[in-house]
């Protein structure tokens, strides 16, 4: 996967297991995840990083060097739900009142693969379909992965939506 719109310029998306983060950080390839393996973990169970003489979440740190900052009040999280993955496509923000609803939906969900991801409407589908804002903004603004951004625009899927 080479370079995809909305992505700025000195960034590219990672392609699966070639991705190099600036900062020494080692990683092992498990299915789509990169599991961290160079960082202590923190209480809360994330692998930590000192940036800026502070200490942040690896996953924080990788997104910000992919997508830009992270605002306040937003947080990283997980489609995959490993706490320990670090690969930026697995990270999309989302507020604390988005973890409460992740576990809940964690909590009553049967399947494992079910994830507490944000699911879009039909009008924010059609939203983001219409083109009016760049991949990189649509994901910030509905809390979605860049990957679900793009497979919308081009159709893979909500193909009833067409
Ligand atoms: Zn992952």
């Amino acid at each position: 996967m080479g370079r995809l719109k909305g992505v700025p310029n000195k960034y590219s998306l990672p392609t699966l297991g070639t991705f190099r983060p600036r900062k020494k950080i080692a990683f092992r390839v498990e299915g789509e995840c990169f599991i961290c393996t160079s960082h202590a973990i923190s209480l809360q169970g994330y692998p930590v990083v000192r940036k800026y003489g502070k200490l942040i979440t690896v996953s924080k740190h990788i997104y910000e060097e992919c997508f830009g900052e992270v605002p306040k009040g937003q947080h990283i999280r997980h489609t995959c739900d490993n706490q320990l993955c670090i690969n930026p496509e697995h990270l999309i923000l989302g507020s604390h009142t988005d973890n409460m609803h992740d576990m809940i939906a964690r909590g009553r969900a049967k399947h494992p693969s079910m994830k507490g991801v944000h699911k879009l409407s039909d009008e924010e589908v059609l939203a983001i379909r219409a083109r009016n804002e760049s991949n990189l903004d649509c994901m910030k603004k509905y809390g979605i992965a860049l990957r679900t951004v793009i497979y919308i625009r081009t159709g893979k899927t909500h193909k009833d939506l067409l």
